[in-house]
């Protein structure tokens, strides 16, 4: 025989050379031999061209009498390692012509070779023909079924099982193990508890894996007091049940029930495992549990075990969403183990925790030190894009997209349309939504926000019809698209008719959203009162961004005492919200009721309440330049302030007059119009005009809402220097062309 380290070395096309020279000499056990060495110590060969060559050794050296169990059962194994079918197929083939007939042992490795290689019809006709089955037969069949998902399929067989009335015929805990599993995938807890009633009426002991299957299955049915019984009935409860039990709780959002439980493990002094780290780092992300965090890091560290990347992307995950990415970053930093699941990790954490730029950085990063991402990585770096509204990086973004081959996937291309909407250019967004080969609901939401968002409302109607055309259901997301895109294009009796077709046509529970764009389509269209009736009619409108609607379109509309009791009911629910304070007191501002107007800021001074600073960003060839007002500290704050005032000096010539009632303070006239002037908007707008050629549009980013003045200014400013100027400030885009906003002035 050959040396094993021969074999290594060689790949299976000159294996099947090798046997070719020996089969001669060899018998029919010699060449089951090679079979069975070949494939313990070759099954990572996957270049070799498999089926030409297993079909030429077959039917060249194979004769009818040499084929036998064992040969056959080792090439079919083989098969399922390397996952290939069509060779599968042809050992299958090569038995039928041959006139081999197969015992239960092959015709077991047949079914799960055809099972596992994706082709569950054809596992199910050898299972069919098979006059005598075995427990392995069944179980098979059974677990093929779970894997390819189909849980009914598997529960049909199993009751099939059980009507066999072969004594030793009983099920085993692989059964079990698999039927659990199944009820998990499809979350059915009723098929669960027939498992669990099977599992109880025939006293099967279970194994450690059957019953933490079943508490897992409970769990993940969302029945986490019922996993907690089965766990507590257990005479022997060893890591793996501990691990599952944690587990459980925290898919179930029970953080502090998964720490108890944890507390009480090693308390017992079972000795943890990498898995129940993790769903401890699971328990303390739910709770925010910084501290308790620490002390399970701490302990990893004690445990001296080896970090898997699980692991490792748990802590991760736990620092990011503890709001510490100090931490996160160390042990991100510490590890030679970076994965591209724990560089998505760090990213994702980085952009939950609203640090875009660094999480776009070390996207680059990644890409750098040549990492792949994923499509969970692109998901991230596009959302990093879409809200600091970095249009050049989010294009750098897609183009990674492309490279890696994932354009055609549903999952990042959505994303992708999300991104362009919100980064201003909704004809990007447009192009890779048609280019998409499949939708979802959540590429139609995509399109379809982003046109409301950008006040097409006619187009994002047109979509949401070609969307139920196409037979995709909408969803509560979907609607909020729909009644804002009615709202944008003011049509208040399509968004009515919308509104009610939600519960009765499409099934969708009305939620506080739904709400609040009603109240804006009424709003806007200049029927606040039965807007205030609207909101009456509400049982509990809990979200305060119902009054604030109102609030504003009371502002806009002048409705002075509307807007007072929505801003009163607002701080009923917002105490601490300094906008509302803020617009109560423009209102009584534009009305010259200075009195009213102190009185809200000793208010506001009373319960310290600051106001939200003001600031906006652009970003000039991949850097984020923020502004607050008059602010200072731009390196080159002269220019851009000499700049303004040369604008100023223009926008006078051609009729500009300041709009003063935004300002909070009862300033002067001047001192007034000297703010005004020196908003944040105005000075990344002038810093963009000063850095981008002419011609070339900028975007302006905001935090708060865009005031009158600076609306009325970007108009000008448009006309002035022939630039399209597209502001997207908390609430909308604004599109400023030719002394023109998308807006209609209504924002
Ligand atoms: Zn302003
Ligand atoms: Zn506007």
């Amino acid at each position: 025989m050959l040396s094993s380290s021969y074999y290594q070395k060689k790949s299976w096309f000159f294996l099947a050379k090798i046997l070719k020279h020996n089969l001669r000499v060899c018998r029919s056990i010699s060449c089951n031999a090679i079979a069975t060495d070949f494939t313990d110590k070759n099954s990572n060969i996957r270049d070799f061209n498999f089926s030409v060559h297993t079909t030429n050794f077959l039917h060249e050296n194979v004769r009818l009498s040499e084929a036998d169990t064992n040969m056959y059962g080792n090439l079919l194994q083989e098969c399922v390692k390397m996952k290939r079918l069509l060779d599968g197929k042809i050992l299958h083939s090569h038995m039928i012509e041959s006139g081999f007939e197969p015992d239960i042992f092959v015709y077991n490795n047949l079914i799960n070779m055809y099972a596992r290689c994706g082709s569950i019809l054809d596992a199910r006709q050898v299972f069919d023909r098979m006059a005598e089955r075995s427990v392995v037969t069944w179980n098979a069949m059974i677990t093929g079924y779970v894997q390819s998902g189909y849980g009914v399929e598997a529960w049909k067989v199993f009751r099939e099982m059980r009507k066999e009335s072969n004594a030793d015929l009983r099920e085993t805990n692989h059964t079990i193990t698999s039927l659990l599993k199944a009820c998990s995938v499809m979350d059915d807890v009723e098929m669960g508890r027939q498992v669990h009633g099977v599992v109880v009426k025939s006293g099967i002991e279970l194994n450690v894996f059957a019953r933490s299957a079943m508490v897992d299955m409970y769990a993940k049915c969302g029945r986490v007091d019922d996993a907690r019984q089965v766990f507590d009935k257990m005479a022997e409860q060893n890591v793996v049940l501990w691990t599952a039990m944690i587990a459980g709780y925290v898919q179930c959002g029970q953080g502090e029930e998964a720490l108890n439980i944890f507390a009480d493990m090693l308390k017992e002094g079972v000795n943890v495992n990498q898995f129940t780290f993790s769903s401890a780092f699971g328990a303390c992300a739910i709770e925010g549990g910084l501290e308790q965090g620490k002390q399970v890091h701490a302990m990893l560290v004690k445990s001296d075990s080896e970090l898997d990347v699980f692991v490792l992307s748990a802590l991760v995950d736990m620092y990011a969403k503890c709001e510490n990415m100090e931490d996160a970053c160390r042990v991100f930093d510490r590890t030679d183990k970076r994965s591209e699941v724990l560089w998505t990790a760090m990213i994702t954490g980085y952009a939950q925790n609203g640090l875009d730029q660094e999480a776009l950085q070390l996207f680059e990063e990644m890409l750098w030190v040549g990492m792949k991402p994923n499509n969970f990585t692109f998901a991230n770096a596009l959302r990093a894009c879409a809200s600091l509204v970095a249009l050049e990086l989010g294009r750098q973004v897609h183009s990674h997209v492309i490279k890696s081959g994932y354009e055609l996937n549903l999952f990042p291309a959505s994303t992708l349309v999300d991104m362009y909407a919100k980064c201003g250019n909704i004809e990007d967004a447009l192009e890779v939504f048609e280019a998409m080969p499949k939708r979802n609901v959540v590429s139609w939401n995509a399109m379809i926000t982003g046109c409301a968002q950008h006040g097409l409302g006619k187009e994002a109607l047109k979509f949401f019809e070609q969307m139920k055309q196409e037979g995709t259901d909408p969803d509560h997301i979907t609607f909020v698209g729909v009644l804002s895109a009615c709202s944008h294009a003011g049509l208040v009796e399509q968004g009515r008719k919308y509104f009610d077709s939600m519960g009765s046509n499409y099934g969708i529970e009305v939620r506080q959203e739904h709400y609040v764009c009603m109240v804006d389509l009424l709003a806007r269209a200049g029927l606040l009162d039965e807007a205030e009736h609207f909101i009456n009619s509400i049982a509990l409108p809990s979200d305060p961004l119902i009054w604030r609607t109102l609030l504003s379109a009371c502002r806009i509309y002048s409705n002075i005492e509307l807007g007072i009791r929505a801003a009163k009911n607002l701080l009923h629910l917002e105490p601490y919200n300094a906008s509302t304070y803020v617009l109560l007191s423009n209102m009584y501002a534009s009305l010259g009721k200075w009195d009213d107007r102190a009185h809200v800021s000793s208010m506001m001074e009373k319960m310290r309440i600051g106001k939200d600073p003001g600031s906006s960003w652009i970003i000039v060839q991949n850097k984020v330049h923020t502004f607050v007002v008059g602010d200072i500290s731009h390196p080159q704050t002269d220019e851009i302030y000499a700049n303004m005032e040369s604008l100023a000096g223009k926008m006078k010539e051609a009729g500009y007059v300041a709009e003063t009632n935004s300002v909070l303070h009862d300033m002067e006239e001047e001192n007034k119009e000297y703010s005004v002037g020196h908003h944040s908007e105005k000075l990344a707008i002038v810093f963009g005009l000063m850095s981008s050629s002419p011609g070339t549009p900028i975007r302006v980013f905001k935090n708060l809402r865009v005031c009158a003045d600076c609306h009325k200014a970007t108009k000008f400013i448009s006309k002035l220097v022939e630039r399209e100027i597209i502001v997207r400030d908390a609430n909308r885009f604004h599109h400023f062309k030719e002394g023109l906003c998308s807006c209609g002035d209504y924002w």
